[in-house]
């Protein structure tokens, strides 16, 4: 398969360059759901391209942390919850690194989304590692940069009206009130020599603030653009939104980066908007495995991505689990096999029976189990052929139990002993799926082999006790699968 351009483009870009950082940002204020994901996995696409050609590389997330929390992300953090709403609303308007956990189990707000966000990141094979800026802020690590920016404010804002006369910043930088912790309705109204007066909303009050006691964010373009050169980034992905070049994220900041921070070079990773329909969010995050999504989000990543539920039955039947057995086929055919032994799985087969279980929920309109064999199930088949199959599966559990768990030394003779049961064969095939409650599942060859040992012989005890039952109570012709010529005697 060819590579996207997008790749191609960067590994010539960075050819003759032995160290790359790619960055990608977030604000941690809540869990997005899959369509969040699509920068994070370009990003880190890139990063496994460079390395695969040799670079050192370095992957960073930025969180934003010293952004304050808004209505929006609370109602979608605290999933819509009425209560919990109410009871945190009075946080919106402060910065999400400096709000404690609403759920107690980290040190911060911000670090608990920050948390969610890397482990969901880890699913996907990607370990960035995590910046969070309010750490920053409070290490002073932006203040000199701050102060520069205060004291050459009017020069700032006069570049950006000349640059970009589409664009006026509502404010160069964000303070948060030194008395109500605030940063949503603070405004500077003057710099000046040692530090800066600002009104807040909240309090109804103009503070002074000494620029050793300031505390704040910058304006996001400007500190896009000074990040840039702190972490010295070589390339970071940006929507297309954010790179239209009249008044673009992209664009202000390459030209502030130039004219106040030294102009490092960054390459814009352009990707492609996600779509969805609406009750798709969170399921196809839930049902597809982390590489059929990661595939799906990055192998085009320029291209806009509408996900429907017809996109991903695609995805479920292109994807390969194993060689010659799509995803598709392993959740309509092994799932319901591997449900009856969880213990015995490996981490992939688990991986792929928790997104096999949502997938088949959600987008086959069915819980993938295999039913535990009961005697409804046999009781309306004619005895000839639930003896042909208690037969069949003595013989069965017998080859299996001396080939053990090796299916080249099972595959031939499991095929002669199913074609032995001639000439009931197709009834006796069909009672065993029905039985199993596997019409649609594996060749029964392979579910033979696949299925628990125990459950062959409960149904063969079963079998068992139904046509002793039958024998008593009836007296049926002999068939050609007469007991006591089996091999293998019944032990009770
Ligand atoms: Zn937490
Ligand atoms: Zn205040």
């Amino acid at each position: 398969m060819s590579q996207a351009p997008l790749y191609t483009e960067t590994l010539q870009r960075f050819e003759n360059q032995a160290i790359v950082t790619v960055a990608a940002g977030a604000t941690c204020a809540y869990l997005g759901d899959e369509r969040s994901l699509r920068e994070f996995l370009v990003a880190d696409e890139t990063a496994r391209h460079l390395r695969a050609a040799g670079h050192t590389v370095f992957s960073l997330l930025i969180d934003d942390s010293l952004d304050p929390l808004n209505a929006r992300q609370l109602r979608v953090a605290v999933n819509k919850d009425e209560k919990l709403q109410e009871q945190f609303q009075g946080w919106c308007g402060k910065p999400i690194g400096r709000l404690p956990d609403p759920w107690g189990c980290h040190a911060s707000y911000a670090a608990h989304f920050e948390a969610k966000l890397l482990d969901r990141l880890h699913d996907f094979g990607c370990h960035p590692t995590l910046i969070s800026t309010a750490d920053l802020y409070r290490r002073g690590v932006y203040a000199p940069y701050v102060r520069e920016v205060l004291e050459r404010h009017d020069e700032v804002t006069g570049f950006l009206a000349q640059r970009f006369p589409g664009y006026t910043p509502d404010r160069l930088f964000w303070v948060i009130c030194p008395c109500c912790g605030y940063m949503d309705a603070t405004r500077m109204e003057r710099v000046a020599c040692w530090g800066v007066q600002a009104y807040c909303g909240r309090c109804e009050k103009s503070h002074g603030i000494a620029f050793g006691d300031l505390e704040g964010k910058l304006n996001w373009k400007l500190d896009c653009a000074l990040r840039w050169t702190l972490f010295k980034i070589d390339a970071e992905p940006f929507s297309k939104a954010y790179l239209e070049p009249k008044a673009g994220t992209f664009a202000v900041a390459r030209a502030l980066s130039e004219r106040f921070f030294g102009g490092a070079y960054v390459q814009p990773l352009p990707y492609g908007l996600v779509k969805m329909e609406r009750h798709l969010s969170g399921r196809v995050l839930e049902s597809l495995p982390a590489p059929a999504l990661r595939n799906l989000f990055t192998e085009h990543p320029a291209t806009d991505l509408h996900l429907t539920a017809d996109l991903v039955m695609t995805t479920a039947s292109r994807h390969e689990v194993s060689a010659g057995t799509s995803y598709l086929d392993a959740v309509k055919q092994l799932l319901p096999v591997w449900l009856l032994t969880p213990d015995a799985l490996t981490k992939g087969q688990r991986d792929l029976v928790a997104h096999g279980t949502a997938f088949s929920r959600h987008f086959l309109d069915s819980e993938p189990a295999l039913r535990l064999p009961a005697r409804e199930h046999i009781a309306g088949e004619v005895p000839v052929v639930l003896e042909g199959l208690r037969c069949l599966l003595r013989q069965i559990i017998t080859l299996r139990q001396t080939t053990g768990s090796c299916w080249e030394s099972y595959q031939a003779p499991a095929k002669r002993l199913l074609d032995d049961v001639a000439p009931h064969k197709k009834a006796v095939l069909h009672c065993f799926r029905s039985i199993t409650g596997q019409q649609q599942g594996l060749p029964v060859t392979r579910a033979l082999f696949l299925l628990p040992l125990t459950y062959l012989q409960l149904v063969e005890h079963l079998l068992d006790l139904h046509l002793s039952v039958a024998v008593h109570n009836t007296v049926h012709p002999k068939s050609s699968y007469e007991p006591e010529t089996l091999p293998l005697p019944l032990a009770a």
